[in-house]
């Protein structure tokens, strides 16, 4: 086929061959630690596509095929976890001396990462407000080398504007990354906002199921090098029985996150409408101050979004959340179950400030039927009332 085929039918042809694997439909799960050569000169010149199982094995090359392919990307790596992604893309590309703009929204154990290993190395980490666009050029430091980007924010959902911080960065020779769980390469292509380096958590969508930690760092021709040579030398390695479950997600991903969106707008509009909730943030509705950017970058949403609550006791909030039947109360998404956790971002933030006016609740949309969830959290908002009426 000379036509480049829509995403839908490269998600389930790509990172595969099965002519060359007896016609089995799913590249195998390679397991290795030693790979042999037939001489000392196939030892020596180091030329085999396979060379020792750190390295990856033909399932790990499968899946970061497939992963280049869907991000549009140059080439893909894989890390153990979501986390390893972003500790190892941003160590690839900074160093002592140098400075760093992450947004304030930032996944707060990258956050974390930052303020354990990076500074400790001595680089200069600084927080920018994810409101900032062509404006981040006033923080620009001649030693920035990297400025990192999350959008939306996974707990505020604020969109930022990647190409016009893109546009900044590279004047300065910059690096600029994104993590791109929240829309994943379906929803949203980073190297066309401009972006060097998209970092996925694949813990959550493309696995899809919760049963597996995985990372991918995808990077553009430019940055390929430096970052191949850095995730070799730090030697973090992910397993072929969970890069296969990854890429055995990946199949379905389409699916699956379409539903997603589909039930996450339709809980967040009914939640729009309930008397005890002040505001939605899901940048997807119209009323969102994000709304116009996600509308022009993304094209799609993923299930994750929040609401804000008027102000109530937490008790009253318990009482809402401990008795939910569908919704599960526990870190991270992208899974088939519905989801919901109690937030405080605001205490992570130092550029900006998050003080909403009530609590904030951060919910997953899961696979489970719409009518269902919205039963839950109408008796969820009845013990609610209930608490706060004592
Ligand atoms: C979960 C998450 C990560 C980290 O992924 P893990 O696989 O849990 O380490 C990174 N970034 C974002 C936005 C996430 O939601």
């Amino acid at each position: 086929m000379t036509k480049k085929m829509k995403v839908d039918t490269t998600i389930v042809t790509t990172g595969r061959d099965p002519h060359n694997n007896y016609g089995i439909i799913n590249p195998p799960v390679y397991h290795a630690s030693t790979v042999l050569f037939p001489t000392v000169e196939a030892l020596q010149s180091r030329t085999a596509e396979v060379l020792y199982g750190r390295r990856g094995t033909p399932t790990t090359f499968a899946f970061q095929d497939a992963v280049a392919e869907l991000e549009g990307g140059y080439r893909s790596l894989v890390t153990p976890s979501g986390l390893s992604a972003c500790s190892i893309a941003l160590l690839a590309h900074l160093k002592a001396g140098d400075h760093l703009l992450i947004t304030d929204t930032v996944y707060a154990p990258t956050r974390i990462f930052c303020e354990t290993v990076l500074t400790r190395y001595g680089v200069t980490v600084e927080y920018y407000d994810p409101g900032l666009g062509a404006d981040i050029a006033s923080l620009m430091r001649p030693e920035t080398s990297v400025v990192y980007t999350e959008a939306p924010g996974s707990q505020t959902f604020e969109m930022q504007d990647i190409p016009a911080i893109a546009k900044v960065a590279h004047a300065r020779g910059a690096v600029v990354m994104m993590d791109n769980t929240w829309a994943s390469p379906l929803f949203c292509q980073p190297f066309e906002l401009g972006a060097d380096i998209s970092i996925q958590a694949a813990t959550k969508y493309i696995v899809g199921h919760s049963d597996v930690m995985m990372g991918t760092i995808t990077t553009n021709e430019a940055t390929w090098k430096t970052t191949i040579k850095n995730h070799g030398a730090i030697g973090i390695t992910a397993g072929p029985d969970d890069v296969y479950l990854a890429l055995r997600g990946l199949r379905t991903l389409s699916v699956r996150l379409n539903r997603h969106m589909e039930t996450g707008i339709f809980l967040a509009k009914w939640l729009q409408d309930r008397p005890e909730v002040l505001r939605v943030l899901h940048p997807a509705l119209p009323t969102d101050p994000g709304h116009e950017i996600w509308k022009r970058d993304f094209s799609g949403a993923c299930g994750l979004f929040g609401i804000i609550l008027k102000p109530v006791s937490d008790e009253a909030v318990a009482a809402m959340l401990n008795d939910l039947e569908l919704f599960g109360m526990g870190y991270s998404w992208g899974g088939y179950e519905s989801l919901v956790i109690p937030a405080n971002p605001g205490a992570n933030r130092t550029a900006t400030t998050w003080a909403p006016e009530g609590p904030l609740l951060r919910f997953h949309a899961g696979l489970e039927d719409p009518g269902d969830l919205i039963a839950d959290l109408e008796a969820g908002f009845e013990r609610l009332n209930a608490e706060a009426a004592r």
